[in-house]
């Protein structure tokens, strides 16, 4: 719970929460939304009177209104999955202004506790209004269970610290948007500190590293909704994710491409790349090109793409929009992550 005006997330930690979440939905008409591996594991994880199932499929805002116009009457949505199942539960929530429940099956990203609707407009996102969930359910049986890469993907999500506190100095120091508070970034440093202390048992997964990630992701938000922004969490990283997504229309693994975000643009930020090599290898994420079904030529694209690409978004002031990215910057970052991350190609042999 933040200070003064703050929100309150009611989050459940525990095993086997599955009877304590239908004891909650007694006699409710329930959305849930999942996608069909999650739904073939755990259809019998909850006791549903009335239920009706939606498969995730796309965050491209006119998918999502034509297919909330064929969704039944609901009183309650949960979201059940990693992040796009509790985006689309929070959008349908949101249109119909109901209770929403969030049931992380993996802590993959910072999404349970996220309470912008941020949808997809031809693969550039806006935020459209505002959905905070009634209870978060995070049960370790469940989220233990997930494949590892899932649980190391959410440490992206405080790593991104590292790159947005740097670009919200820069943009206060310019006088361009938001004032630093000198408090709130020493708070953050603080825990980005601690999460890069503890990265190795991050990577290794366990009921203590999830719990760490968790009560990190919750202090973002609650500081996000106490200061109105989110400049010291999300920056540069998440901007050249966007321009990423935007250009090859692909899904990813948040880990993987955020990550990837943090290498490159602490690169162009000159800061302490060797440290952030270090951190990013120990994550145990893959960042490589391949490991995402997409090239280097992909990456070099939205490195060009990305200054542009902040200055058509309303996206805060960023190393982007103050150091132009030129050949010189491009190969290098190119190289750093061949040379350092890349099993798939023999060294300084970067590929067109
Ligand atoms: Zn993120």
């Amino acid at each position: 719970m933040g200070m003064g005006m703050g929100i309150q997330y009611q989050i459940n930690y525990g095993q086997d929460l599955g009877g304590l979440i239908t004891s909650k939905i007694q006699r409710h008409k329930v959305l849930l939304v999942t996608n069909q591996v999650i739904w073939e594991k755990y259809s019998e994880y909850i006791n549903f009177d009335d239920l009706q199932v939606l498969f995730t499929s796309s965050m491209e805002a006119d998918k999502l209104e034509a297919e909330h116009q064929t969704l039944r009457d609901f009183d309650l949505a949960i979201g059940m999955g990693g992040g796009m199942a509790l985006d689309i539960a929070k959008y349908h929530a949101w249109k119909n202004n109901k209770p929403l429940f969030q049931i992380p099956t993996a802590i993959s990203m910072d999404a349970m506790f996220s309470y912008p609707i941020a949808l997809r407009y031809q693969g550039k996102v806006r935020y459209m209004g505002e959905k905070f969930p009634d209870q978060i359910f995070c049960d370790f049986d469940i989220l233990l269970n997930a494949p590892k890469i899932y649980n190391r993907s959410g440490i992206c999500d405080l790593l991104s610290c590292h790159t947005a506190l740097f670009d919200w100095k820069l943009s206060s120091s310019l006088g361009k948007n938001r004032i630093m508070e000198q408090e709130l970034y020493n708070a953050v440093d603080s825990r980005l500190k601690e999460v890069i202390d503890k990265v190795d048992q991050i990577a290794e997964v366990s009921q203590s590293s999830i719990r760490l990630l968790m009560d990190g992701f919750q202090f973002v938000a609650e500081e996000n909704y106490r200061t109105g922004h989110c400049q010291f969490e999300e920056g540069s990283e998440h901007f050249f994710y966007y321009c990423l997504e935007a250009l090859t229309q692909k899904t990813f693994i948040h880990g993987q491409v955020i990550n990837l975000g943090i290498l490159l643009m602490s690169i162009l930020q000159d800061n302490q790349v060797a440290m952030i090599v270090d951190v990013l290898k120990r994550t145990k994420v893959p960042i490589y090109p391949e490991s995402m079904d997409i090239s280097y030529q992909d990456i070099e694209r939205a490195l060009y793409a990305c200054a542009g690409f902040v200055e058509e978004n309303p996206y805060s002031y960023s190393i982007l929009n103050h150091r132009p990215v030129t050949s010189l910057e491009v190969n290098n970052a190119l190289e750093i992550l061949q040379k350092e991350f890349d099993p798939t190609f023999p060294p300084n042999k970067f590929p067109k």
